[in-house]
């Protein structure tokens, strides 16, 4: 007998069919004598229709009354689930995170999971062999007793917070694709499925765009040394081995569990960043604190950094990237510290893509970059900044070339299925 967390993402419930088949996985490892805690996401769709109405309704909304709406989708779910389980002869009881309860900072909108109580859960395992349903994305601050959300994606970090407080075997992520690839398979038709990958490369993987996983999930399940998977809701629930420890999909894992390492395991990419270069700068100590210490303060994360030689010893231009959704701000934080900086002109720039190589070969192997940087060059791909650390380096490109550019990239680090 194990103990399992089963996640379900949007797409695995988005519909009443759905559910059912969410339910039939549900049993196949009930019925193998396992106890289960089934994590579940908001419908499909559901979560940004509710993110809408805030919106429409002030820009500025109370950020205490956006996680009493958007959490509600969820809720939708853990009842629709458990009545489903219920039907077909499965003991099931529906969680909100408040009734567990699952407690969080009170940073509303992307709270931190702090402490869980699974006591009550594991109770009902034991006594009468419930599964309990539980609301992913959602908590509750302890000192208000009020309603928080994780950030967007958040359930999956909910999954591998349970796995964690319940001591599972295994935390099984359901979703709409049978794994993790070496790049979105939805881009690139011929990337690959990973048997397995390291936790320090799918925290680059999820932090740089791969949105399969939320970064968050992945930092407690290398803390808390959570065995998760990633596999598909899709498959037939029937044709499953629910005895097998290594059930179809990629084992995100310790670094020395993989055996036959590639240098480059994964590419990654994100449409959400912004460019903005501070032209003529004067060129003198100080200049990058008198940009970035606004910034800083504004709380803008600042991403990559590029600064010139200047050609005549004056003057010089500072170009770095913001997320887009802090882009008008961080213009404007600029241009209020203009006196500070000194500065001639600034040019930004939205249409661009950071793309990202990833892989823990990259510690121990030379010119992995040098090569990317030549094969982009080749097909007359423009980079405008580059950043890179110990196992990831990214380039920053025009938006119109970044299929071409993660296909590129994919077949020159041999990526490319046969
Ligand atoms: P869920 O609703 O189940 O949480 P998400 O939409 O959040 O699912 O995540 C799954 C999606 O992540 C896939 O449909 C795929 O398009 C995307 N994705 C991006 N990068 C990758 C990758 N490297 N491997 C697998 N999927 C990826
Ligand atoms: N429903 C939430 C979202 O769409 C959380 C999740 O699906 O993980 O962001
Ligand atoms: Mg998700």
């Amino acid at each position: 007998m194990s103990r399992l967390v089963m996640k379900f993402g949007g797409s695995s419930v988005a519909d009443i069919e759905r559910i059912r088949n969410v339910a039939r996985h549900v049993k196949r490892e009930v019925d193998a004598g396992h106890e289960v805690a089934v994590v579940v996401s908001a419908m499909s769709g559901a979560t940004n229709k509710l993110v809408d109405f805030c919106r429409e309704l002030s820009v500025l909304h109370d950020a205490r009354e956006y996680d009493t709406v958007v959490a509600s989708g969820e809720q939708v779910t853990t009842g629709l689930l458990a009545i489903a389980l219920q039907t077909i002869g499965v003991e099931a009881r529906s969680w909100q995170g408040w009734q567990i309860p699952i407690l969080t900072s009170n940073a509303h909108g992307s709270a931190r999971i702090e402490g869980i109580d699974a006591s009550e859960i594991i109770k009902r395992f034991k006594e009468r062999r419930e599964v309990a349903v539980i609301a992913g994305f959602q908590g509750m601050y302890p000192d208000t007793s009020r309603i928080t959300t994780l950030g967007r994606g958040g359930s999956d970090t909910s999954a591998v917070a349970i796995a964690a407080a319940i001591k599972a075997d295994r935390c099984d992520i359901y979703t709409d694709v049978d794994g993790v690839y070496t790049t979105d398979p939805r881009v690139v038709p011929k990337a690959k499925r990973l048997d397995k990958i390291a936790f320090e490369e799918m925290l680059e993987m999820a932090s740089l765009g791969a949105k399969v996983m939320q970064v968050r999930s992945i930092e407690l399940g290398m803390v808390h040394r959570v065995r998760i998977f990633v596999r598909s809701s899709f498959d037939k629930p029937e044709d499953i081995d629910p005895h097998s420890n290594q059930p179809p999909g990629t084992l995100i894992c310790d670094e020395e569990e993989i055996l036959e390492q590639q240098v480059v395991t994964g590419i990654a990419f994100s449409k959400d960043e912004a460019q903005i270069s501070v032209r003529q700068v004067e060129d003198k100590p100080g200049v990058a604190a008198a940009i970035f210490g606004p910034l800083a303060e504004a709380n803008i994360n600042v991403d990559m950094i590029v600064q010139n030689i200047s050609p005549d010893g004056l003057t010089t231009d500072l170009t770095f990237t913001v997320p887009s959704s802090d882009f008008e701000k961080a213009k404007a934080t600029i241009a209020k510290a203009q006196a500070q900086i000194g500065y001639g002109r600034i040019d930004s720039a939205t249409d661009v893509t950071k793309v990202s190589v990833i892989g823990v070969g990259m510690r121990s192997h030379a010119g992995i970059a040098a090569k990317a940087f030549k094969a982009l060059a080749e097909r007359g791909i423009n980079i405008r900044a580059i950043t890179t650390s110990e196992i990831k380096f990214s380039v920053l490109i025009d938006a119109a070339f970044t299929e071409l550019a993660i296909r590129t990239l994919h077949s020159l680090y041999g990526l490319d299925k046969s």
